[in-house]
C-alpha cells in the first residue's frame, strides 16, 4: 500500500513538471538561438538524465523491477517525500516564470537574451536546479526501490556537475561585469553555502 501510495505521487509530480514546463517549452521552441554550447555533450547527458530520472523510475512504477533492489518503505518517508516534492514543484513554477524566454534545455543564448537576477534568483543563480536536486530527493524518499530511488539523484547529479561551471563560464562571455558582479552576490544553489 505504502509502495503504491509512493508511486502514484511520484507520477503526481512527473505530471504537475510536464505541465508546468509545456508552455516555457514551446515558447523557447519559438525564441531564436544566439549561441549554442557542448552541443553533443548535452545531448549525452541529457539522455544519461532521462534514464535516471524517468525511465528507470517508470520501469519500477509499472512493473516494480529490478525487484532485487525493493524495499520495506514507512508512511513518514513517504510523507517527507510528497512535501519535498511539491516544493520542487514550486521551485519550477516560479524559476520557469522568471526565466521566461531565456529559458532552455541545453546550453544556448537566445536572441535578446536578458540575464535575470530578481525573486527567485536574487540570491541563488541556479534555483532550476536547486528544483530538480529537491525533485531527485524526493524521488529516492517515494520510490521503495534503491535503483529506480537513486538512479535520479546519481543522474541528475552527473548533469549538474559536469554543466554547471560550463554555463557560468557561457553566461561570463555574454553578460561580462554584470554576470561577474552577480557571482559575487550569490551562491549556486544554497543560499550562504553552495
Ligand atoms: N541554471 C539556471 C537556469 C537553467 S535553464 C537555473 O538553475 O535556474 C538553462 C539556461 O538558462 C542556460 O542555457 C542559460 O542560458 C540560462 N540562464 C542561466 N542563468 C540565467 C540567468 N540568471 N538569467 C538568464 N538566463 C540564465
Amino acid at each position: 500500500m505504502t509502495v503504491l501510495a509512493g508511486k502514484i505521487l511520484w507520477l503526481l509530480g512527473l505530471v504537475t513538471w510536464c505541465a508546468i514546463r509545456y508552455a516555457p517549452y514551446r515558447r523557447a521552441r519559438r525564441t531564436k538561438t544566439a549561441v549554442e554550447r557542448d552541443h553533443n555533450r548535452e545531448w549525452v547527458l541529457l539522455v544519461t538524465s532521462f534514464i535516471g530520472m524517468f525511465a528507470l523510475p517508470l520501469i519500477f512504477v509499472a512493473t516494480g523491477e529490478p525487484k532485487f533492489a525493493n524495499y520495506t518503505i514507512m508512511a513518514p518517508q513517504i510523507v517527507l517525500g510528497a512535501l519535498i516534492c511539491a516544493s520542487a514543484m514550486w521551485v519550477f513554477y516560479r524559476t520557469h516564470k522568471e526565466l521566461g524566454r531565456n529559458w532552455s534545455a541545453t546550453l544556448e543564448v537566445r536572441e535578446g537574451h536578458v540575464l535575470v537576477t530578481t525573486g527567485i534568483y536574487r540570491s541563488v543563480r541556479h534555483p532550476m536546479y536547486a528544483g530538480y536536486w529537491l525533485w531527485m530527493l524526493a524521488q529516492a524518499l517515494l520510490l521503495a526501490n534503491w535503483v529506480a530511488g537513486f538512479a535520479g539523484l546519481l543522474a541528475f547529479g552527473l548533469h549538474f556537475f559536469l554543466r554547471i561551471g560550463r554555463e557560468e563560464q557561457m553566461l561570463r562571455e555574454r553578460f561580462g561585469d554584470a554576470y561577474a558582479d552577480y557571482m559575487a552576490k550569490t551562491s549556486r544553489i544554497i543560499p550562504g553555502l553552495y
